[in-house]
């Protein structure tokens, strides 16, 4: 071997066990994944990376599994200083008399710093490397997540009524045009579109969100299909379903995010499936709220493309994907009566890989290949919880949760080591988090 065969990186990583997702349902034995700057220089056997790569660091991981950082696709991170403040209630009563309150209340740009920082330290400590968050102050959130170095899409929100963000739809689009504009292109933040639902977002508002995300190419999200009552009340007022409304407004097409989904018909399917737009699955919270099943076996088998997320801590009550993961394949199998719905590995797919597709990044992010960036996490299968191991698939969707994440790069720069935050002082968020509490509480 001379030395100009060998290439010299910056990191490598020596993992028990490799989940790469791409191929699918694949688990590599022995590997190591070299990392030069912000990218994946190689993913390659140990032994095959001795005589390729000199790099100046090595982490040795001989009892981990490695896959790609995790996609947490919807969420309202600053809502975690709400988790648990209301509880076991129907979503509308649960919104009208309590958040919607609270928010009046407390909402303000430190709250939200505060909050979707919480929110980050809990996902980067589970496994998430990119976050989808839709809240107010998007800004905020914005540079809270850059400053960090978290990959984040963010939403700016678009409602018909005022709020603390704005005056109403011509105050939220320009705003939000402005938000896009000046964070479009940024290693870490996604600005993207935020139509809260159907139901509070009248057509006008609605076809201007459509034309911006056209003439930017950003992405729209949208809660869709949450509830029967939804569904229902659209159909007493309008005529016509949500899905149906919005189809003919334009929403529909491959920037499209619609969250949620529980309440569908052959209808809402065949336009999922003809627009290529994506389903965004929040079993907890679905479960939590009472507000449906989606029935995510039976999209993924029609070619959708289905990804997962947590919503936001208030009505989850974590944001552990590892938790969402396992609640989303046992719902799977009830909704389709067939214990073979929704296996380890696609569940693993659906919290990385289609996350990148709905996101449109998936050149870049979900899978663990040369030449993608280095979004990665190492899961501890030493304790005694997730012993023995035959299948690290299995035990990552079926075992395991979040605390066991020991390791997570974002852009080669790492998040979190030894099970410990490198990049956000935790001691300090949690006086600023207790000082919100006792507000907060005081109701
Ligand atoms: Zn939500």
């Amino acid at each position: 071997m001379t030395a100009d065969t060998i290439t010299a990186a910056d990191i490598r990583i020596n993992a028990r066990w490799l989940i790469p997702v791409e191929p699918a349902n694949t688990v590599l034995h022995h590997q190591a994944v070299i990392i030069q700057g912000e990218r994946i220089a190689a993913v390659v056997p140990q032994q095959e990376a001795d005589s390729r790569f000199r790099t100046r660091e090595t982490i040795d991981l001989d009892q981990h599994v490695v896959l790609p950082g995790l996609i947490n696709m919807h969420g309202h991170a600053a809502m975690s200083l709400f988790r648990g403040l209301a509880d076991d209630l129907p979503l509308m009563t649960w919104l009208n008399d309590h958040i919607w309150p609270a928010e009046g209340k407390h909402i303000s740009e430190a709250f939200i710093a505060d909050g979707t920082q919480l929110a980050m330290a809990e996902m980067l400590r589970t496994g998430t490397t990119t976050f989808s968050d839709m809240y107010f102050y998007p800004e905020i959130a914005a540079q809270v997540a850059h400053d960090a170095g978290m990959r984040a899409q963010i939403c700016f929100p678009l409602l018909d009524f005022p709020t603390q963000w704005g005056s109403g739809p011509d105050e939220y689009l320009a705003k939000g045009t402005e938000f896009i504009r000046q964070w479009q292109g940024n290693g870490y933040v996604m600005p993207a579109i935020g139509p809260h639902a159907p139901y509070t977002v009248s057509d006008d508002p609605m076809l201007r969100a459509v034309a911006l995300s056209a003439e930017t190419g950003a992405r729209l999200q949208i809660h869709l299909h949450e509830t029967a009552f939804e569904v229902e009340e659209a159909i007493s007022k309008q005529g016509k379903r949500p899905s149906a409304r919005l189809a003919e407004l334009g929403v529909f097409n491959e920037r499209t995010q619609c969250v949620h989904m529980t309440q569908i018909d052959e209808s809402d399917i065949a336009l999922l499936k003809q627009s290529g737009a994506h389903v965004i699955h929040c079993p907890e919270s679905n479960l939590k709220l009472a507000s449906g099943l989606c029935p995510v076996q039976k999209l993924i088998d029609c070619g959708i493309n289905v990804a997962i997320g947590t919503d936001g801590a208030a009505s989850n009550n974590n944001l552990d994907l590892f938790g969402e993961m396992n609640t989303a394949a046992m719902m799977a199998k009830v909704v389709a009566e067939d214990a073979a719905a929704l296996p380890a590995h696609q569940a693993i797919a659906m919290a990385t890989l289609h996350g990148a597709r709905a996101l449109g990044r998936s050149q870049d992010l979900g899978s663990l290949e040369a030449g993608k960036l280095a979004d990665l996490i190492a899961v501890d299968l030493s304790d005694p919880f997730l012993q023995p191991v035959y299948d690290p698939a299995s035990h990552l969707v079926y075992s395991n949760h979040g605390r066991q994440v020991s390791h997570s790069w974002i852009n080669g720069v790492p998040q979190v080591q030894d099970g410990r935050l490198t990049r956000i002082d935790v001691a300090d968020l949690m006086l600023r988090v207790q000082s919100w509490a006792e507000r907060i509480g005081k109701r």
